[in-house]
């Protein structure tokens, strides 16, 4: 078997052109520009390049983007400083505070410091916690952009078992519990479990986010499997030329999948969309709005109280 490639890049630039007319829409009826604020700590290079890339994208869909880059000495209470001011800022809807934080700055308090209305990470306490309940929230945007993307293959999720190795905060943990709600039968699996590739053996979709190289091998896969990739690894080729690779050892899960997703190009661009779709939610939620699909294009109306 060929796997046919799930073409990340091409899905979140759709999503992303639903989130402009969306933006478009807002500003036409309601005068509202969401504003996404995007705080980095220090220069780490990988966080700048994410940072950079969410403001492009920010300011391409048409958000008041605005960047606040802040030295890695700074102090905790200056930057909980700051996120009180954004909190209370009625043109900024969406604060992203970047991962990771130097080691003198309490994660948690700044994370749970962000008004759970404007967290579109969906990294805060309240959020996760409607989230396990099957409460609306803010949901991060890795899971979204997983779910999205097996939902272009399968459509009706319900009864098939799923297997998603890593039970991080951000990415397996919550997208358990969406998958869990879309009917499929869940594994989470990590460092500790026993019999992975037999686990996966019998699975009909298999994520990987475990950010360990080449870790899910071909013969560890059901034939016409969907296999969705997560992780990101640098890793230095052949030619001695540095490169990402994913969590899958793409070329044998290739003989075996039925769809797969390549890194990069995969799940990358769809964590950035949800990035932009969750601020839209948040703009239009936290003004008692709701955006309603119309066949043609959607429409925005009040919520009924
Ligand atoms: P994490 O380090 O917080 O968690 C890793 C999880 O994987 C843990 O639960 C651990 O027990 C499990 N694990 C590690 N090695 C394993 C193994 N050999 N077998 C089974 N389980 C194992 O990581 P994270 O933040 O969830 O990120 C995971 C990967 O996904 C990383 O490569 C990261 O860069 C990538 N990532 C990608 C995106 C994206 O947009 N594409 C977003 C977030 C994270």
């Amino acid at each position: 078997m060929n796997a046919i490639r799930i073409d990340g890049k091409a899905i979140a630039e759709a999503l992303r052109a639903r989130v402009a007319r969306d933006v478009a829409l807002l500003q036409a009826e309601c005068n509202v520009i969401p504003g996404l604020a995007v705080v980095l700590v220090g220069k780490d290079p990988a966080s700048s390049v994410y940072v950079k890339t969410k403001a492009k994208q920010a300011q391409a869909v048409g958000f008041n983007s605005r960047q606040f880059l802040l030295p890695s000495n700074v102090g905790e209470a200056e930057l909980l400083e700051l996120i009180e001011e954004l909190n209370t800022n009625d043109a900024i809807d969406g604060i992203l505070v970047q991962l990771p934080l130097p080691g003198h700055i309490n994660r948690w308090r700044v994370l749970e410091a962000i008004n759970p209305a404007k967290d579109v990470d969906g990294f805060h306490p309240y959020n996760v916690g409607r989230l396990a309940a099957g409460r609306p929230a803010l949901v991060p945007c890795t899971p979204l952009g997983v779910v999205h993307l097996i939902k272009t293959v399968v459509s009706d999720l319900s009864g098939l078992n799923v297997v998603v190795i890593g039970r991080s905060n951000i990415v397996g943990k919550p997208l358990a519990i969406l998958l869990g709600d879309a009917g499929c039968t869940v594994t989470g699996a990590q460092l500790q479990t026993r019999n992975l590739p037999d686990l996966c053996r019998n699975a009909d979709i298999v994520v990987a986010a475990a950010g360990c190289a080449g870790l899910v091998r071909g013969d560890w896969l059901k034939a016409g499997s969907i296999v969705i990739d997560v992780g990101i690894n640098r890793a230095i080729d052949s030619a001695g030329t540095a490169k990402l690779v994913g969590d899958v050892a793409f070329a044998e899960a290739s003989e075996r999948a039925s769809h797969i997703t390549p890194v990069p190009g995969g799940v990358g661009p769809m964590t950035v969309a949800y990035l932009l779709a969750n601020t839209v939610d948040a703009a239009v939620s936290r003004r008692g709005l709701s955006l309603v699909p119309t066949p043609d294009a959607p429409t925005l109306c009040h919520l009924a109280p």
